[in-house]
């Protein structure tokens, strides 16, 4: 059996998978906000229960938004209870089997690299797009990482010169990493929304606002067009720097089918002359991909994978 969390800042969400690969049961539980032992508890209260359900002991993977730094201690401001914390060093000794953890960026990408939307392909990149932006790349099978645990965070690079020659009144949004103009400011679900306020559009949610372009409204007609420039551009560049195989998008916004078909128009015009697009696809395993590419994680430590 492998065993699944994918660790947010509000909920975690738990699944057991069997040795095909099916899941079998998946929970959602608040997260620990600050209470460090209260979090472990959960976790191994979840893990001994399955193991008492299921009549054996499944490897362990954890999916979080940060980094493992290079002492083991995760690094994930959004989930203070485990911030700074060595998760995995505290967990071990209570838990007799593997146990592995990785951004849950990685996670998704590992995911729809198993039977999923780029399986099989050589370089593959993965994009998420939901409160914030996050990213990971597999190569033959193998995530790609460095020894500090923090290739693929796209959503931290500034937005493209080609964007502000042609919208100059696109204002620079301050990114909560400390950096000005950082693409996640945009094409995260909040930067959306900040988006439709600077075309005059009112408090809306990401939701709201592709809502509200559904529905003829002017403001949200003009933030959609600037939007999708912004997240074409953004992955233009990745496709020039990486030229990836295939992209993958996840998080809210990748289920909407109109979203591939707009990349696929306006991508082109911000390719370096030569490029052609990467074919960008929309993920197979959708919301449940972050748990699925954790409990893949002890699978992916022992290779070969597929
Ligand atoms: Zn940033």
């Amino acid at each position: 059996m492998y065993y699944g969390f994918d660790i947010g800042g509000s909920k975690i969400a738990f699944a057991v998978f069997d040795d095909e690969f099916n899941e079998r049961e998946r929970s959602l539980h608040p997260t620990p906000a600050r209470d460090y032992p209260a979090f472990l508890t959960l976790l191994l209260t979840l893990v001994r229960q399955a193991d008492a359900r299921w009549g054996g002991a499944g490897t362990v993977g954890l999916g979080f938004p940060g980094v493992l730094d290079v002492r083991g201690r995760i690094l994930a401001p959004n989930v203070p209870a485990i911030d700074g914390r060595d998760l995995l060093g505290d967990l071990r000794p209570q838990l007799d089997r593997p146990l592995c953890a990785d951004n849950d960026a990685n996670c998704f990408l590992l995911s729809e690299y198993h039977r999923g939307a780029v399986a099989g392909a050589g370089l593959a990149l993965g994009l998420t797009l939901g409160t914030g932006v996050g990213g990971g790349l597999i190569h033959d099978g193998r995530l790609i990482n460095s020894r500090r645990g923090g290739c693929g965070e796209f959503g931290h690079g500034g937005i493209n010169a080609s964007l502000l020659r042609r919208y100059p009144e696109l204002p620079l949004y301050e990114c909560g990493c400390g950096l000005p103009g950082c693409l996640e400011t945009y094409v995260s679900g909040t930067g959306l929304s900040r988006l439709y306020r600077h075309c005059g559009g009112q408090e809306r949610d990401g939701k709201g606002v592709i809502a509200a372009w559904q529905q003829g409204e002017a403001q949200a007609g003009h933030c959609m067009s600037l939007y999708l420039d912004i997240l074409a551009a953004g992955v233009g560049a990745m496709m020039t720097q990486l030229d990836p195989d295939a992209v993958v998008l996840g998080g809210g916004l990748s289920e909407y089918p109109w979203l591939y078909r707009e990349l696929g128009t306006r991508l082109p015009e911000y390719l370096m002359a030569g490029v052609s697009a990467a074919p960008v696809i929309a993920p197979v395993f959708g919301g449940a991909g972050g748990v699925r590419g954790a409990a893949l994680l002890a699978r992916h430590a022992s290779l070969p994978f597929s």
